[in-house]
């Protein structure tokens, strides 16, 4: 079960959600904005790169941008498999 605990501290807590639904990419920077200083930035996205929430800026990050993360991680963790000697 992914923990929510973290919320507690979130800089976005008393902002309109709006601001973390942006009708697209470019009017993105408002929410990224508060993100870049929210004490818990990298458990919001680790959480949302779990349940993978179709839209929304969550970690500072938009939804086309997490997937290309998602994407990264997965090549680099094939990669490092790849890169392990046969047992
Ligand atoms: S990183 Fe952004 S969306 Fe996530 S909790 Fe912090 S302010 Fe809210």
């Amino acid at each position: 079960m992914t923990r929510t605990d973290w919320f507690d501290d979130a800089a976005c807590r008393d902002v309109d959600t709006d601001v973390f639904f942006p009708t697209s990419e470019a009017h993105a920077d408002e929410a990224k904005a508060i993100c870049a200083v929210c004490p818990v930035r990298e458990e919001c996205l680790e959480y949302a790169l779990d349940t993978r929430p179709g839209d929304g800026v969550w970690g500072g990050l938009t939804a086309p941008e997490r997937h290309r993360l998602i994407r990264r991680r997965q090549k680099a963790a094939r990669k490092s498999r790849e890169a392990r000697p046969a047992a």
